[in-house]
């Protein structure tokens, strides 16, 4: 039967810290086998399978993965300013496999929740006992007259890794010195908070190396953004000839409403128009589609318990990352993990019939300003109540502060380095992944 002190133990250990085996084990025998379905082999879903079959090998634990090889959407920004390879952005499931994960290559289609079954665009049906969710986001296309998957295929978004951030890159290689990138930037929520101000350094980057005549316009539909003040400095300090922000505010919107892909023309809430050489368009956001079709979301994304991130809605199944309503919780790698192992561990004590304990959860995003100098934010969360509704309450918050020593900021670097090959040995069973 299942510790009482030992569980404990394992709920409190939910940041990169190893959990219990011993426990998981039991947890799992104490209720023989199960299958446990898990759709999106990304930050979210790769963890909790990765702990699942690593803990408790007897259960059945199949991920269902539209691609081949999972490209990080975190640390690719670093990309774009030349500090990374996109190889060393990319992880294959061998690591999972080697455990024994039954990882598909495949695409969920349909789910029946009464019936308990997935069926696949292959043909093939599968049966689960427990569903995870964890297929990222979706682009609300629709926000922006003019924007298509056919337009992003010249106004990229990269906001989600792979092709997408190939063609942005050659874009910005096939541009001229002297010539004009735009970003716009969607209004919150949306996966990576601080993600199109650490992009805007790095596009900066580029340009100031290789194009010092050329320009980074932001439009942006927010008032302001996570770690504002040290990216401020940093646009000053590095950037100045380059970036030009332009945030919302009581006079301007700066929201994008129309873009036109034939003549690269941007258009904001305010008219202000502007015509781009390179366009990186970030659409507003919405919960995985096949979220949407099991129906677990309530509007644009999916209500949670922050106790365990089942859904709200739909029994027997969980939903993590950044498809899940988190708040106060940002939608990042490193919340979509540590909520991984709280999916992972409720599972088991669940097949097991056992209690469930206080959880807490973790998260950190580093953004890189310039060579050598990164700032980072961060907090605790744990499930709590206002008014009748449960969220997820941040404690013991940081955040980088302006005018920080040279040493801090390089500690920071390397930090966030150590992070990414820490998540991907955690998430894929891999170690092998680059620092940098
Ligand atoms: C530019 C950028 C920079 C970022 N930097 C950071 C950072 O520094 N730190 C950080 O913590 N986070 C960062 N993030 C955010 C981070 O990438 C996401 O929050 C995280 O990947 C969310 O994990 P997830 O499991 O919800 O989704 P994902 O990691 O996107 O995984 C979802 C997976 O589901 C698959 N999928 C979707 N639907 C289906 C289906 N129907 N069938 C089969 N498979 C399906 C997709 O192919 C995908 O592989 C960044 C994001 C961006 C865009």
């Amino acid at each position: 039967m299942i510790d009482r002190r030992e569980f404990t133990r394992l709920i409190g250990g939910l940041g990169l810290a190893g959990l219990s085996p011993a426990l998981l084990r039991a947890a799992a025998i104490a209720k023989g086998n199960g299958k446990v379905v898990v759709i999106g082999g990304g930050a979210g879903g790769a963890t909790v399978a990765r702990i699942l079959k690593s803990e408790a090998p007897q259960l059945e634990v199949t991920v269902v993965e539209t691609q081949p090889i999972y490209t990080t959407c975190f640390n690719s920004n670093h990309y774009f300013g030349g500090f990374r390879t996109f190889a060393s952005l990319q992880h294959s499931y061998d690591g999972l496999r080697k455990l024994g994960v039954d990882v598909v290559t495949d695409t969920a289609r349909d789910i029946d929740t009464g019936k308990k079954t997935v069926r696949l665009a292959s043909g093939t049906t599968l049966s689960y006992d427990r569903l995870v969710l964890s297929p990222g986001i979706d682009f609300k296309y629709e926000a922006i007259e003019g924007y298509s998957p056919q337009a992003a295929e010249i106004m990229p978004h990269a906001w989600k890794a792979g092709p997408q951030t190939l063609l942005l890159m050659r874009q910005l290689e096939a541009m001229e010195d002297g010539g004009t990138v735009v970003m716009a930037v969607p209004a919150n929520p949306y996966r990576c908070p601080p993600g199109p101000y650490e992009r805007a350094c790095m596009i900066a980057h580029f340009l100031k190396t290789k194009k010092p005549k050329s320009k980074l316009v932001i439009f942006d539909a927010k008032t302001m953004f996570a770690k504002q003040l040290p990216f401020e400095d940093a646009f000053a300090k590095y950037y100045e000839d380059i970036i030009d922000l332009h945030l919302t505010d009581e006079i301007d919107d700066f929201r994008v409403v129309r873009v036109d892909p034939k003549t690269m023309e941007v258009e904001t809430k305010s008219g202000m128009r502007l015509k781009a050489d390179v366009a990186n368009v970030i659409p507003p956001q919405k919960a995985g589609e096949i979220a949407q079709k099991a129906g677990c979301a309530d509007g644009d994304w999916c209500p949670v318990q922050p106790q365990s991130f089942a859904s709200a809605k739909v029994k027997d199944v969980y939903v993590l990352g950044d498809s899940a309503i988190a708040t106060q919780m940002p939608k990042s790698a490193f919340s979509a993990n540590s909520q991984g192992k709280a999916v992972a561990v409720d599972i088991l004590a669940d097949l097991a019939g056992a209690e469930r304990y206080a959880v807490r959860y973790r998260n950190t995003c580093w953004s890189l300003l310039a060579a050598d100098d990164s700032i980072k934010i961060g907090a605790s969360y744990k499930p709590a109540e206002k008014d009748g509704e449960a969220f997820l309450e941040a404690s013991g918050g940081f955040v980088s502060q302006r005018s920080e020593r040279a040493e801090v900021r390089r500690k920071n670097y390397l930090e966030g380095l150590a992070w990414y090959h820490a998540i991907i040995a955690d998430a894929f069973n891999d170690d092998t992944a680059m620092g940098h």
